[in-house]
C-alpha cells in the first residue's frame, strides 16, 4: 500500500491543499485518481507519493486513471508558480494547462477511440480471402477495411489474418492552405530580424506600425529557429487567429504546424496536445490557452498583437499571459518577441527602462499611414448615424470597387451619460473618472470611489437637458446602411453572427471576394488585411474614451489605431474618418498623427496623477455574500489588515447572482511584497469570513465590472 497526495478538483483557496489517499497500485505524481471526497465522487490529481503516513485513517483511491503523468517537470513546476502568483488554487491553474481529456475533473471529455485493423498471423486461407486480405496498406481504420465486403473482413479477422486494435481517433483541424510569397524583406524588416535573432538579450519589444511586415518578421525568426532543431510556439489573440493568419503560416511550414484555440472540438485539441508532446509538432500557432502547450525544446515566442486583452484571463486562474511566456522563455533560456502597433503602456515602460530590447519598425511596406479625419459630431450633418461625409466617402469607394469597414464601439452600450447638445460627459469630480447610470435607482455612480450622485437631468455644462443615448447597435447600424446602399454588398461581423462554427472564417472571405462593407463590433478592428479596404469609418469612437476606468484611453488609443491600420494596406491610399463629440481629446489628438509616443507619455501623466499601472501594480479583490452587510464587513477588515498599502474601496459594485459585490483594489510598488499581502490576506479570510465568497483578481486588467 502506498499513500499519496490529492488536490481535489474544487476550484476554491479553502481546498487548496493536499489531501492524503491510500492505493495499492503503483501511481505517480501528476498523474488523475478518482476519489470519494465528502461522500463524492471527484476526480483528484496526486502531487507526492509516499511509503507511509502518519495519520490513523485513510480512505482508498477508487480509480487511477493515468498510467502515466500528464504534466512535464516544467509544466507543474509552472503550475505551482501561478497558483502562488496569482493567489489561486493550484487545481484551477492544472485545468487551464490541459485540454478537456485530460483535465482533472469529473466532467472531462473522453479521448475518442475507434478501431483499426492489423495484419496478423499467417494462416491458411482460399484465395479469395488472401487477395482480400492483400488489398489493403496496414495499419488501416477498420471502416475502410470492411467496406468492400463486411462478410470476408469478419471472416478474415475470425481467422486471426487481420486483428483489431483500439487507436485514438485521429482529428486535426481543417487547415486552410494559402500559397506563400517569398519577399525580400525591407532594409526595416531585415534589421529587425538581425537585432533579435543575434541580439543577446532574450526578451524584445517590436514595435511596428500597423501594415509594417511584422508578421514576415515572426516568419523568419521561426524558420531560423526550426533549423536549429528547436520549437516555435506562435501566439495570436482570439480575434486575430483569423484564416489569413494561419493560411501564412501553413503556406511557409507545411505540415509541421498545429493550432490551438478556444473552437476546436475537444478530440482535436486533445490530438493537437499530443502531437506536441510526441515532438512531431514544430510550431504551435494558438490563442491564450496554447501557451501552455507541452513543448520539449522551445525555441523562440512570439507574441503577435500583445496588448491585446484576450491575453487576460478573467476567470480563474486569472493569468495574463505575458507572464506565462516570460516564465516559460527563463525555463528554456530561448527568446520571446512581444510585438504591437499599439503596445500595453506596462510593455513599453518595460522597453524603455530595458527590461525588454525595443526593436521598431517606423514605416509601412506599401502605402503610408493613412489619413486620419475627424468630423466633429456637434456640427456634422448627419443621417441617422452616419456623417454625411463618411457617406459620400463610402458611395465613393462604391464606385470605385473599393472597400469600406464599418465599427461601432460596441462599448457606446455602457451607461455612460452624454449631453445631446455640447458632448460633456458627466463624470466624478474627485476621480475625473464617467460616471454610470443606474436606471433602476436614477442616480449616477462612480465605479472608482464608489461615490453616488443624484441625476437632476440637466448639463452642467450648457444647461440642455438633452442626453444622448447610446442605443445605437450593430444590427441597427446594419438596418440604416443597407437602406442607404440598397445594392451594396453588406456583411455583418459581432459575437451574434459568428457563434456558428466558421461562421467568422465565411464572413471574411464573403468579404474579400465580393463585399462591398464589413460592419461589426471591435472584432473588425484588428488583424484584417485586405488590399482593397481604403475606408474605415469609426462610430461612437468617444463611448470608450469617458473614463470609465483607469485603462480606458489605453484601450480607446489601441481601438482607434488598431481600427485605422486596417485601412489603406495595399498599395492604393487608405482614409479614416471617427465620428467623435470630442476632437480635441489627447486619444484623438495621437491618433490623427499616428503618433504612439505622443499618446504614451500623456497617458503615462495621468496614471502617474492617480497611481495607476504602470507605475503601481494592483490587486482587485471582491467580496461577496447572500448579505451587503457580511460582504462590507470582511471588505472592510481586508482594509484594515492590509496597513501600509494603499487601499481604494470598500466600493460597492453590481451584483452578481443576487449577491451584493464588495471590491478594494491593493496598491503597490513592488509585485513581491503584493503578492505576499494578499496571500496573508485569503488566508485570514478563510479563518475569519468562511461564508463570505473572495475573487482575487491580480493585475486587473480594467476595474469597472
Ligand atoms: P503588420 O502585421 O505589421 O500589420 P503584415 O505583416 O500584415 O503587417 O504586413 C502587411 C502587408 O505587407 C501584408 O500584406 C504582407 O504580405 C506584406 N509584406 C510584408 N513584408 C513584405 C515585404 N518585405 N515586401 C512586400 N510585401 C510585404
Ligand atoms: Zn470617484
Ligand atoms: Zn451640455
Amino acid at each position: 500500500m502506498i499513500y499519496i497526495d490529492v488536490l481535489v478538483e474544487y476550484d476554491v483557496l479553502k481546498l487548496n491543499r493536499p489531501f492524503t489517499y491510500a492505493c495499492r497500485q503503483p501511481v505517480e505524481p501528476g498523474c488523475r485518481v478518482r476519489v470519494l471526497f465528502r461522500n463524492r465522487e471527484v476526480i483528484g490529481y496526486v502531487t507526492a507519493v509516499h511509503e507511509q503516513t502518519h495519520l490513523q485513517k485513510v480512505s482508498e483511491v477508487l480509480e487511477v486513471v493515468d498510467p502515466k503523468p500528464l504534466l512535464n517537470e516544467e509544466l507543474s513546476e509552472l503550475s505551482e508558480w501561478m497558483s502562488h502568483t496569482y493567489v489561486c488554487p493550484r487545481i484551477s491553474c492544472l485545468k487551464t494547462m490541459l485540454p478537456p481529456a485530460l483535465k482533472p475533473e469529473k466532467t472531462h471529455s473522453k479521448v475518442i477511440m475507434e478501431d483499426w485493423a492489423e495484419l496478423g498471423d499467417p494462416v491458411e486461407l482460399t484465395e479469395k480471402q488472401r487477395a482480400y486480405r492483400d488489398a489493403f496498406e496496414y495499419p488501416l481504420p477498420a471502416r475502410e477495411f470492411r467496406r468492400q465486403s463486411a462478410g470476408l473482413a469478419r471472416t478474415l479477422i475470425k481467422k486471426g489474418a487481420v486483428r483489431l486494435f483500439k487507436k485514438e481517433k485521429e482529428s486535426k483541424p481543417v487547415m486552410p492552405v494559402g500559397t506563400d510569397t517569398n519577399f525580400t524583406l525591407t532594409e526595416e524588416q531585415k534589421a529587425a530580424v538581425q537585432t533579435i535573432s543575434e541580439g543577446s538579450d532574450s526578451l524584445y519589444l517590436l514595435h511596428g506600425v500597423t501594415g509594417s511586415g511584422k508578421t514576415e518578421v515572426f516568419l523568419q525568426l521561426a524558420q531560423k529557429t526550426l533549423d536549429a532543431g528547436r520549437q516555435v510556439l506562435f501566439l495570436v489573440p482570439e480575434i486575430g487567429l483569423t484564416p489569413l493568419m494561419i493560411e501564412r503560416v501553413t503556406a511557409r511550414f507545411g505540415a509541421n504546424i498545429a493550432i490551438y484555440h478556444s473552437r476546436l472540438t475537444a478530440q482535436e485539441k486533445y490530438r493537437q496536445y499530443r502531437a506536441v508532446q510526441e515532438g512531431k509538432t514544430a510550431i504551435v500557432v494558438g490563442t491564450r490557452s496554447a501557451v501552455f502547450m507541452p513543448f520539449s525544446k522551445l525555441g523562440l515566442i512570439l507574441m503577435d498583437e500583445e496588448h491585446d486583452g484576450s491575453y487576460k484571463q478573467d476567470n480563474l486562474p486569472r493569468y495574463q499571459t505575458r507572464d506565462i511566456v516570460r516564465w516559460r522563455a527563463a525555463y528554456h533560456t530561448c527568446k520571446a518577441v512581444f510585438a504591437s502597433a499599439t503596445p500595453a503602456l506596462e510593455s513599453y515602460s518595460r522597453a524603455l527602462n530595458q527590461t525588454y530590447h525595443l526593436v521598431e519598425l517606423k514605416h509601412r511596406i506599401y502605402q503610408n499611414l493613412p489619413e486620419i479625419r475627424l468630423l466633429d459630431m456637434r456640427r456634422e450633418p448627419r443621417q441617422d448615424a452616419l456623417a454625411k461625409t463618411l457617406i459620400d466617402a463610402i458611395r465613393q469607394r462604391l464606385a470605385d470597387h473599393e472597400q469600406t469597414i464599418l465599427l461601432l464601439n460596441r462599448r457606446g452600450y455602457l451607461p455612460i451619460v452624454r449631453c445631446a447638445e455640447c458632448g460633456t460627459v458627466l463624470t466624478c469630480p474627485d476621480c475625473g473618472i464617467a460616471l454610470t447610470y443606474h436606471k433602476r435607482e436614477d442616480v449616477l455612480k462612480c465605479h472608482s470611489c464608489g461615490r453616488i450622485f443624484a441625476f437632476d437631468h440637466i448639463c452642467p455644462t450648457c444647461g440642455s437637458t438633452h442626453f444622448f443615448q447610446a442605443s445605437l447597435g450593430t444590427e441597427k447600424l446594419e438596418e440604416q446602411v443597407r437602406q442607404l446602399f440598397p445594392t451594396a454588398s453588406i456583411l455583418r461581423m459581432d459575437a451574434d453572427s459568428t457563434r456558428k462554427k466558421h461562421a467568422h472564417e465565411k464572413i471574411l472571405s464573403e468579404f474579400q471576394a465580393h463585399g462591398d462593407i464589413l460592419l461589426g463590433t471591435q472584432m473588425v478592428a484588428k488583424g484584417l488585411d485586405f488590399e482593397r479596404v481604403t475606408l474605415v469609418g469609426i462610430l461612437q469612437a468617444d463611448a470608450s474614451l469617458a473614463r470609465m476606468d483607469y485603462r480606458s484611453a489605453e484601450t480607446a488609443y489601441e481601438m482607434l489605431e488598431q481600427a485605422a491600420g486596417r485601412s489603406g494596406r495595399g498599395t492604393r491610399a487608405g482614409i479614416v474618418m471617427i465620428q467623435t463629440f470630442d476632437p480635441d481629446h489627447y486619444v484623438m489628438q495621437a491618433v490623427v498623427k499616428h503618433d504612439y509616443q505622443q499618446f504614451f507619455r500623456k497617458e503615462m501623466k495621468y496614471r502617474r496623477l492617480g497611481v495607476y499601472p504602470p507605475f503601481v501594480f494592483l490587486c482587485s479583490v471582491l467580496f461577496s455574500a447572500g448579505n451587503a452587510q457580511k460582504a462590507l464587513q470582511a471588505a472592510s477588515d481586508a482594509k484594515a489588515f492590509c496597513a501600509g498599502f494603499d487601499v481604494i474601496g470598500p466600493t460597492e459594485i453590481s451584483m452578481r447572482q443576487r449577491r451584493p459585490r464588495f471590491r478594494i483594489v491593493i496598491k503597490s510598488s513592488s509585485k513581491q511584497k503584493l503578492v505576499k499581502m494578499v496571500q496573508e490576506l485569503a488566508d485570514r479570510h478563510q479563518r475569519l469570513f468562511s461564508t463570505v465568497s473572495i475573487s482575487i483578481n491580480m493585475d486587473p486588467y480594467m476595474l469597472e465590472e
